[in-house]
């Protein structure tokens, strides 16, 4: 007679940027064979970043790709299986713990939650219209599309900044607008964008509406001070206003904060036993790639330790 109840897996990883290969490696050294669903992006926000400088280890510099590509070979070498496949549910109400994904479901004794955060939307008319019309959240995948383009970039943060040199690459013209007349990012990119003679900023104005015939041709600007308006004519919209924590699958049953990043303790422990969480999805703060690949060996070990206490 064959065993036909499903086989209950270790540890189980949701994602695959930073923090969840990084568990993965952990896991996977201390022989936990760990599943890593690596949801619809393998690498995460890293796969669509064009040149990581303060990683280390690369003195000149990593492509966010080849970083990916390094991190995956590392944990699939010590026998992480990573799965291209999404999370569409996750039943926490007993263990073994159960996600369902599209592709079928995966019992975990212990579950690494890693999913990381999505872009945020500006939330203004035109803006659902033109994705993919001359609105963009990726400079990496796209501005190879704006050769000799005058070009907005929305934002003050380093995400704005970074990209926003990237896209001088490419465009004739990027303007920086931010609604205030002071920068989140820090000094390095900052002194940078501001260098680039490419680079203008517009201080103080928000985007009121992304206007087009087909593709995106203006913006209606607003200064926020003056309440003064103007139409600009530009060729393309790249917005990086911050992300959102993906946890709408957790909220029910995980603590999270008033932004939904997942409450964790200092040793990445949720508030359910045997579920831990590491990168972006419960750092509101420093958001950085090293960060969560710590986090991520963090919440590895702490998963071995769980399952050795309970053996
Ligand atoms: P962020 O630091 O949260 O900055 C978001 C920016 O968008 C802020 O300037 C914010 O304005 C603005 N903003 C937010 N909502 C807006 C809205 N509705 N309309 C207009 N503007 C809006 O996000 P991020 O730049 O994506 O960076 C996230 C994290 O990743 C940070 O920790 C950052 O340091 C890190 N990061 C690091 C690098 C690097 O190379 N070191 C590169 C990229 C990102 P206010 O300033 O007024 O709030």
């Amino acid at each position: 007679m064959t065993d036909s109840s499903p086989k209950i897996h270790q540890c189980v990883i949701l994602g695959s940027g930073p923090a969840g290969l990084s568990a993965a490696l952990y896991a996977a050294r201390a022989d936990l064979a760990p599943v890593v669903l690596s949801g619809m992006d393998l690498g995460g926000q890293v796969s669509k970043t064009d040149m990581i400088e303060n990683y280390p280890g690369f003195p000149d510099g990593v492509l966010g790709p080849e970083l990916v590509a390094v991190f995956q070979s590392q944990a699939e070498r010590f026998g992480a299986e990573i799965v291209f496949d999404s999370a569409t549910a996750v039943d926490l109400s007993e263990r073994p713990y159960k996600v369902t994904t599209y592709g079928g479901e995966y019992l975990a004794e212990s579950l690494i939650i890693a999913t990381g955060a999505s872009v945020r939307e500006l939330g203004v008319p035109g803006e659902n219209e033109f994705t993919g019309k001359g609105v963009s959240y990726c400079a990496t995948c796209d501005g190879h599309f704006f050769k000799d383009k005058d070009l907005i970039v929305i934002g003050g943060g380093d995400s704005a900044l970074k990209e926003g040199i990237f896209l001088t690459r490419f465009a004739n013209s990027v303007t920086i607008v931010h609604r205030r007349d002071e920068l989140r990012g820090g000094v390095y990119l900052a002194n940078k964008a501001m260098s680039n003679p490419k680079i203008q900023f517009l201080w103080d104005t928000i985007v009121e509406e992304i206007i087009g015939d087909g593709t995106v041709n203006s913006v209606r600007l607003k200064n926020v001070k003056t309440e003064k308006e103007e139409i600009r004519e530009i060729d393309g919209v790249f917005i990086f206003i911050g992300h959102d924590p993906n946890t709408e699958m957790f909220e029910d049953r995980l603590d999270t904060d008033e932004n939904g990043y997942l409450v964790l303790d200092q040793h990445m422990h949720t508030n359910l036993p045997g579920v831990f969480a590491a990168g972006e999805v419960g750092d509101p703060h420093f958001q950085q790639v090293i960060v969560s690949a710590g986090m991520g060996a963090a919440a590895a070990m702490e998963a071995v330790e769980f399952l050795e206490d309970e053996s």
